[in-house]
Parts: C-alpha cells; structure tokens; sequence
C-alpha cells in the first residue's frame, strides 16, 4: 500500500498550522460532516483509530464482564482486543471461503446465552452480508457492531456501508483506503450516541474544548463518567477532508486495477482471487489472493521469491486465535487457519502504473513455476 497523498493534503495541514488551533477543533467538525454526508449517515464521530471507535461502541452497548462478544478470528488483532477492553469474552466464530466473512452458517455454535454483541468485519473491503446477519442477531437481540475499517466506499445493495448497523466504524489508517496518518470514525443514526461518545472520545466532559472556545462566557465543564483521550487532531482531520473528497477516484482507481489483476491472474491454476460478493461491491483494500500452496512455509517461501523479483507483499489476514495473547487449543477453526497460512496481499495503490502491475503479474507467474519444481 502506498497512501495517495499530495499538494492539497500538504496545503491543508499548513492551514492548520498557521491557524494556531491543531487539536480537535473546527476542521474535525467539518470532517465529521462531511464524512457523514458521504456515508449518507446522521452523525459521524472522529476519534484517535478505528480501535477506539470500537472500543467506544462496545461501551455505548453497555458491554462488559459475563457478556461474550462473538467476532471473526480471521481479522487484524484489534477486533477481538476490544471486547477484552470492556471486560466481556471474544468469542471466535468461523469466515465464508469466498469472503472471508462471519455468515449466519458460520455464526453457528459461536453463538451462546451470553451473547451480547456480533462483530462483523468487512474484510479486505469486501463487505459481509449485513441484511442476513441482521436477521440472525436481530431477533435475539443481540448487538450487529460493523468494523468497517477497510470498507470505505464499498456498497451493499448500492448503498455506502456506514448506515447499514446503528453502529459502524472505519479506520484512516495509511494501509486503509483513505488516511489521515491515524484516525478513526464512528457512525451511527443515533442522537444519544453520538452525543455520548463525543463526550467520552474527550475524558466524559460535558463541553468541549471548541465550545468553550466560541462562548463570550467563561464555561466550566463537568465530568459524568469516566472518559478517554480518543480524540483526532484538526491536523488528522484537514488530510482527511481532502481525501474524503476523493473517494470515488479512489475506489474507481482500486476497483480498475482489481480487475485488471483478475484478467492477468485469472489462468493461473489454483490460485484463488478476490471479487465483488453477490450482495454488494468491494473497495479492494486489500488485493488477497489465495496461492496453490499446502501451508505457511510454502507461502512463505512465495514471498521471498516475489521480494528477491523485486516485488513487495504482504501475508493475508492473520488468525487472531493462533496468536499467543489468545491461542487456546479448544479452538479450532479449519477454513480460518487455511486461509491465513495460504494467501498475501499483493501490491495495489492509487497511483500504481500497468507496467508496475505488469512486473507483479510475472514476478508472481515465475514465483509459482519456481516453487513447485
Ligand atoms: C486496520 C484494522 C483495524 C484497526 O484500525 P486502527 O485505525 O489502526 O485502529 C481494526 N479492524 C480491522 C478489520 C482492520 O483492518
């Protein structure tokens, strides 16, 4: 990944340096909105990282010890360690071979008494079947939470993800689709929220900094519970409303060379590659691509092959339950551990050329033929 960043971004932050207010201020209200508009979302809420948008959300659940939170084990490490954060039990249930998404069959026996919340990630960009899972959870009551950290831009029935849960979160991480160096958003439709976790991204105090700032008034602000520092910086927020501006050029782009990659790849035997689900369309974060290898040592060695050619990846999206902060012999989940030993992300960026993905295509071809002789 190669954040596209440029002139506009570099004009931004200068503003905001010039202007003497870089903390979060008036630039992370107008990314805020403008964030919400463009997810067609009520409110929008920044904060530090899609961990913290998380984090937050779980909290506004009242989600704590005794509870189990059910997410996918395939997935970056942050969605199981927030459900530790409030307390509650991460549950690990199975992903669909195709998506690398929870379903409602793989839900299956994750599912408990205990069950207070169901995580479902939109890995890779590639958006997990929300209505279905809706009719799983919804019925039980039990919490949909969307960690939509790589889903910017991607659809569901046509629509933008971010308005599909009452509580959805994306990342600004420079590895996601758009950046802000660090940063996170948290969307939903409700007032209450919205209200609660902008108080507690800034230590539970019931006026902001900003406020305070406009009153012609001294105003003393008071503390109703026990808060973070969650909060994003106007400098974050200014990149982020150049690229938010973006969005469509950037996901137009992925999506160009995605398909590019599929006509390139697509005659290679066994090799598995990523495409729009039937429900929706991905953003292509992440171009994952399964190898016809038997297991991580082999997969291994593909990318020390693509790095001798001169080619950079990356492995796929890791098992969280293998690793040690978590890894419990119980668990065993057979299509997550083939995936996560048997795929890499290969190189895909804004401002990639064709020849550039040219070199990957054969880098990748010669890899393949030199490993399996
Ligand atoms: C990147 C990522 C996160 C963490 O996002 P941060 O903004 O770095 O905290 C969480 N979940 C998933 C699925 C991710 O890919």
């Amino acid at each position: 990944m190669r954040p596209w960043l440029g002139d506009a971004e570099q004009a931004a932050v200068a503003e905001v340096i010039a202007s003497g207010w870089v903390a979060q201020g008036p630039r992370v209200e107008s990314f805020e909105s403008a964030f919400a508009d463009r997810v067609g979302a009520n409110h929008a809420v920044a904060v530090s990282s899609c961990t913290a948008a998380l984090h937050l959300a779980l909290v506004l659940l009242e989600i704590g010890p005794g509870d189990e939170v059910v997410v996918p084990s395939l997935s970056f490490i942050a969605t199981a360690n927030v459900v530790r954060y409030v307390g509650a039990v991460p549950v690990f249930a199975e992903v669909d071979e195709n998506t690398q998404n929870i379903t409602p069959a793989t839900l299956g026996d994750a599912l408990s008494e205990r069950t207070r919340a169901v995580i479902a990630v939109h890995q890779a960009g590639c958006p997990a079947d929300m209505h279905a899972l809706h009719a799983v959870c919804d019925p039980k009551s039990i919490q949909l939470v969307e960690d939509a950290a790589c889903a910017i831009g991607s659809t569901i029935d046509g629509q933008l993800i971010g308005t599909h849960s009452e509580l959805v979160t994306f990342s600004f991480h420079p590895r996601k689709v758009v950046t802000t160096g660090e940063g996170g958003m948290l969307v939903t439709a409700r007032e209450d929220f919205a209200s609660r976790s902008r108080a507690l991204r800034e230590h539970g105090m019931t006026v902001s900094a900003l406020e305070r700032h406009r009153s012609d008034v001294p105003v003393v602000e008071q503390y109703l519970e026990t808060g973070f520092n969650y909060r994003m910086t106007d400098l974050q927020a200014a990149v982020g409303l150049v690229q938010i501006g973006r969005l469509d050029a950037m996901v137009a782009r992925r999506r160009e060379l995605a398909t590019r990659y599929v006509e390139l790849l697509g005659d290679i035997d066994g090799v598995r590659l990523p495409r729009d689900p039937e429900h929706g369309t991905t953003n292509f974060q992440s171009f994952c691509v399964g190898l016809p290898v038997d297991g991580a040592t082999a997969r291994d060695r593909v990318m020390a092959c693509m790095a001798d050619r001169g080619v950079s990846t990356r492995r796929g999206i890791m098992a969280t339950h293998l690793e040690p902060a978590y890894r419990d012999p119980a668990v065993a989940l057979p299509i997550t551990e083939r995936i996560a030993a048997t795929t890499v992300v290969l190189p895909l960026f804004h401002e990639m050329t064709e020849a550039e993905q040219d070199r990957v295509v054969d880098a990748l071809r010669e890899t393949l033929v030199a490993v399996r002789s």
